[in-house]
């Protein structure tokens, strides 16, 4: 044996999975295909935004949140309705329980710290039991991505150094291998030294092989955004046609391949037609992965228009809805649409998904933090408006609408269509009531503070000059997370086809579709993704320590 647990993938469902395991005392091999300066996986880009409930910055905020009412938007999103959903559906409850209770204090008996400002992401849009959080319940960690991944880095550290864990970069897994039945180890290749920076793509080149063993194999290798070919070919018939153009959110090493690689050695993949592409993607300026796109994380009062400037029906609003957009998008026949908003707008409501998108929360700074909220234009936006090729501004209407016809292959805007739409909801400003129910939903979400504040431009006419110029944004589909994957009983303990555990094979994370094989169902109620790394990872760490 070389060690009692192998980890593949140093992800964030890797990390605390390992840091469990190994703070118990177990041996753990810890192997990942990428070089050292990758460690942590995609957790390190991300916003570190967690879904948390009844938290104290919730309180603050006189948000009155519950264990019922996370469950019934829990319900509502995930709308689970296959007999394969019997186990997500378990880690479903498992995950708002900790999400209700133990997932805070573990985190800050960690050293980790939230954002006092709670976001309200997926708002929904339907009735009480449809999609989306009834209340804002997204905290965005204090130093993003890196802050959250901190505390088990520095855990996997400590054991490295105590002789307990074993860092092998580089080290692709091929393929698992299988005795009498049970996993007992992996096999692959060893990849050539890489110096690239994080996250942009390494080479392939093979300088050898090789084999290692041990009680148990925890697979925590993410998921498949990074490979359209996956991605295409998981595309489910509901949303009509892939597309064929797309933008990644996720860096190259997204590959999905270790959930094949596992299939083939009996584990059952289920809900692979679940995912979580995003509909509000622009290619990054200065790209670090292929195809590197940004999320811009909206405020509410963009006018949505699709690729013939026809506005997006009700309730498909920005941040209300990620897939009953793309289900609409993708039925109109085109993959782009249009933000069209005004500098006013820009300037307080287009948060950009991404560490490297906020130096201020990623560094921890409460005086650029301070500064980003007193300016017109925090940095990064203003790069993209300066140098993002989604981007164009104009002082009139009519020079927009052409701007916006130059930035696609073909001129598809009528500018009839874009002027009567921006007009009609112009008109719709006048009185403090209207029927438009995108302006009742702004006017409405400025009744939580946090979001008069920081997050929803006070209502204005886009031709308003005051407000101007005028913005139009291309959007693309930009591939993100995968809400399927390995089937996991309540342990992390992969299951079989027959419903059996195939013996010594565990998974967590992105790989295990966050746990059970997709506990989100359909749709996310966002921030649940990095929990799901933290929930199913402790869980597999903790079961095998058990079962050892
Ligand atoms: C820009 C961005 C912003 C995000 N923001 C948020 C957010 O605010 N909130 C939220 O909840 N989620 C967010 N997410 C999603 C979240 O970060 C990921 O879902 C999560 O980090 C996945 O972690 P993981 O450990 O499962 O997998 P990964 O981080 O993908 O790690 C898997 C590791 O396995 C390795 N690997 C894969 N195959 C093999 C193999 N065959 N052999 C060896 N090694 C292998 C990979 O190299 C990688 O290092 C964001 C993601 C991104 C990219």
């Amino acid at each position: 044996m070389d060690a009692d647990v192998i980890v593949v993938g140093a992800g964030l469902a890797g990390l605390v999975a390992t840091a469990e395991l190994a703070d118990a005392g177990r041996r753990v091999l810890l192997l990942d295909q990428e070089p050292e300066q990758c460690l942590g996986g995609q957790a390190f880009w991300s916003f570190g935004g967690l879904l948390f409930v009844d938290s104290p910055e919730q309180r603050r905020m006189r948000i009155h949140d519950s264990r019922e009412l996370a469950w019934q938007d829990w319900l509502g999103t995930a709308a689970f309705d296959r007999p394969e959903d019997h186990w997500p559906k378990q880690w479903a409850e498992a995950y708002v329980d900790f999400a209700c209770g133990e997932k805070r204090a573990w985190l800050h008996g960690q050293g980790v710290r939230w954002f006092p400002v709670v976001g309200w992401a997926e708002r929904g849009g339907y009735g009480a039991i449809g999609h989306g959080n009834s209340v804002p319940r997204f905290h965005i960690t204090w130093g993003t991505g890196p802050g959250l991944l901190a505390p088990f880095i520095a855990r996997v550290r400590a054991a490295a150094e105590r002789g307990l864990v074993t860092l092998r970069f580089r080290h692709r897994v091929d393929e698992l291998t299988v005795t009498d039945g049970v996993v007992d180890g992996v096999r692959g290749t060893v990849l050539e030294p890489s110096d690239v920076p994080r996250a942009a793509p390494s080479s392939r080149t093979a300088v050898g092989d090789f084999e290692v063993h041990a009680s148990a194999v925890v697979v925590t290798s993410g998921g498949i955004g990074g490979n359209f070919d996956l991605v295409r070919s998981s595309w489910p018939a509901r949303l009509g046609s892939p597309p064929s153009r797309m933008i990644a959110g996720v860096p190259d090493f997204v590959d999905g391949r270790m959930i094949g690689i596992s299939r083939a050695a009996g584990a059952h993949v289920i809900n692979s037609d679940r995912m979580w592409h995003y509909v509000e993607g622009i290619h990054n300026w200065n790209p670090i992965w292929t195809n590197h796109g940004i999320r811009i994380l909206p405020g509410p009062s963009s006018l949505w228009l699709d690729a013939r400037g026809k506005r997006l029906p009700v309730p498909l609003f920005p941040g209300f809805d990620t897939l009953g957009t793309l289900e609409h998008i993708m039925k109109t026949g085109y993959e782009h649409t249009w933000f069209v908003l005004t500098k006013k707008i820009i300037g307080k409501e287009f948060g950009l998904s991404g560490s490297e998108q906020n130096p201020d929360l990623t560094g921890k700074s409460v005086r650029d933090v301070i500064g980003r909220a007193r300016a017109d234009m925090p940095g990064p936006v203003q790069a993209f408006l300066d140098q993002g090729v989604d981007f164009v501004q104009a002082s009139t209407l009519d020079e927009l609408i052409k701007k916006m016809n130059a930035v696609t292959d073909e001129p598809l805007l009528d500018a009839e269509t874009v002027t009567s739409e921006v007009i009609a909801r112009d008109r719709e400003m006048d009185n403090s009531y209207t029927k438009d129910l995108q302006i009742v939903a702004l006017r409405q979400a400025r009744s939580y503070l946090p979001d008069k504040i920081t997050r929803v431009a006070s209502p204005h006419k886009l031709l308003d000059p005051k407000a101007g110029p005028l913005i139009a944004v291309r959007l693309s589909i930009l591939t993100r997370k995968t809400l399927g994957g390995l089937e996991t009983d309540l342990s992390g303990r992969v299951l079989r086809l027959d419903g059996a555990p195939l013996p010594g094979l565990y998974a967590a994370g992105e790989a295990a579709g966050f746990g059970g094989g997709g506990m989100h169902g359909y749709r996310s109620l966002e921030g649940t993704f990095l929990g799901g790394c933290l929930f199913s990872g402790r869980t597999a760490g903790r079961a095998l320590v058990a079962s050892l």
